[in-house]
């Protein structure tokens, strides 16, 4: 009988999983996660992420043993130990899911030499963690869309392949032998509060949201201390849940939050859609403004005090301080504390989308660096030179101030929105404040240096 390695990268699940489903056919598998040492030498094996990439390996297993398998884990560099695997299962072919990064392509084109070389083949799967595949739709001359409206019009009217179920079974060869699965344990620099991994609370978290969650989404998912999101990002970035399978189930619940929330899934194949063509967008501006931004050196105290939630204005103190607690912050506070970093204080978007990615669960090259760059103005956005005052969106968001008295203990007496400008509060009001510091910069001044440094003003 023959044999297929199915290579899991970041679609750690059973349900809907074209690769599997592919080689499952009539086939002995071998279920093979690489821990690839290379992206641990890229800097882009964060705690957080590890600890949730742990929890999604067990249970992966877990799943794959109920079905009389099991997953094989192996430690190196990927394209060395798949070739070690398939050689030791005389498997024939490679599946994987396609992915977009240039570390990835890379990796996958070695592969590919590699097996051939052996005479093995690898087929490598659209629409595993993308609801439509980066390509699948394109404007006329380009291999992109660099507008989110129309690809989204495009997108929209995409027929989707249908959502597959899991594997009734999963027959894997003696004497493949695994190193034994990670866990969370022992793992140092987590975030107190960080998520739990996996595909069967990620599947847990659908039921309920499609129940009782994305109704209101429409309405509320700018609602800071509502904290009325999916929460799923962390789940797609390691696909334990297939964006075509939610699409699916959204459209099928229907209403504007379904619609609401599936336009925010194209947001996240519009952005990979974007790297897949642009793959320098990780790290090279997409649309230059030729900034000449502050850095590390230049600016440190106050990156410094960015990052630890202490600039003295409370709504972006507070969406750092989350970041630090959860791995996570909520959508709005991501766009706010990147604005105030690159706009207010003109700081290098680089420095910011770094330091999200050492503590985002979540933290995704496509989604992270496009929208840093969304938000600096070197990106897609057709406003380029927006600045959110973090005032004005502390009162519009957070309007009575039970997020920032939520994430800052200093500031947890000071009552209704009068939190949001704590050095305006006089007398009583400003006993009550314990501690907190007084506005790192003028927000006026800000402004001012970006406008001048954009020559608009
Ligand atoms: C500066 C900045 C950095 C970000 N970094 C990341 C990152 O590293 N990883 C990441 O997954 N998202 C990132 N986002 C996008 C967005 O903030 C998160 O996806 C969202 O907050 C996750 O919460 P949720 O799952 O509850 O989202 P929901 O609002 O419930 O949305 C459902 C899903 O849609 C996708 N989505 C939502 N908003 C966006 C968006 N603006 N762009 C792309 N996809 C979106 C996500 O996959 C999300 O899980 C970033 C946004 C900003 C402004």
């Amino acid at each position: 009988m023959n044999v297929s390695v199915v290579l899991f990268t970041s679609d750690l699940r059973l349900h809907d999983h074209p690769p599997l489903r592919a080689a499952n056919d009539a086939r002995e598998v071998v279920p093979l996660f690489v821990r690839d040492t290379g992206v641990d030498a890229a800097g882009f094996a964060a705690p957080n992420r590890l600890a949730f990439l742990a929890d999604c390996l067990r249970d992966l297993d877990a799943g794959l043993r109920e079905r009389g398998g099991r997953l094989v884990l192996r430690s190196g560099d990927l394209v060395e130990e798949v070739c070690k695997v398939v050689a030791e299962a005389d498997a024939d072919e490679v599946h994987m899911a396609a992915d977009v990064s240039a570390y990835a392509h890379r990796r996958e084109q070695r592969l590919r030499r590699a097996l051939e070389a052996e005479g093995r083949r690898l087929h490598i799967h659209d629409t595993v963690t993308t609801a439509v595949a980066p390509g699948g739709v394109t404007p006329a001359g380009s291999d992109h869309f660099a507008v989110f409206t129309p690809y989204f019009r495009q997108w929209s009217a995409q027929p989707l392949r249908e959502a597959f179920g899991a594997p009734r079974s999963v027959r894997v060869p003696e004497g493949i032998g695994s190193e034994e699965l990670p866990s969370r344990d022992g793992l140092s620099g987590l975030s107190e509060g960080l998520a739990e991994g996996g595909e069967t609370v990620a599947r847990k978290r659908v039921t309920a949201w499609l129940r009782s969650g994305v109704q209101a989404y429409e309405d509320r998912h700018d609602d800071l201390p509502g904290d009325a999101t999916s929460r799923f990002s962390p789940h797609l970035h390691f696909g334990t849940l297939s964006p075509v399978e939610l699409v699916h189930r959204a459209r099928r619940a229907g209403g504007p939050g379904a619609e609401a929330f599936v336009r925010q899934l194209a947001w996240r194949d519009f952005h990979r859609q974007v790297l897949a063509a642009r793959q320098d967008a990780a790290t090279a501006d997409y649309r230059t403004k030729h900034d000449r931004w502050r850095s590390e050196r230049t600016a440190g105290e106050e990156i410094e005090a960015w990052k630890e939630g202490r600039t003295g204005y409370p709504v972006v103190d507070a969406a750092m301080r989350q970041l630090r607690h959860e791995g996570w912050m909520h959508n709005r506070g991501r766009l706010l504390t990147a604005s105030f970093l690159t706009k207010t204080l003109y700081v290098d978007w680089r420095v910011g989308a770094r330091y999200f990615l050492d503590l985002l669960v979540d933290g995704d090259v496509a989604n992270n660096q496009l929208n840093w760059q969304w938000m600096a103005g070197t990106g897609t956005d057709s406003r380029p030179n927006r600045v959110l005052n973090p005032v004005t969106q502390a009162k519009r968001y957070d309007p009575d101030g039970a997020y920032v008295r939520r994430w800052i203990p200093e500031l947890a007496a000071v009552e209704g929105p009068s939190v949001h400008e704590p050095w305006k509060l006089r007398g009583l009001d400003r006993a009550a404040v314990d501690g907190y510091p007084d506005p790192i910069v003028d927000l006026s001044e800000g402004l001012a240096r970006f406008k001048r440094a954009r020559g608009k003003d």
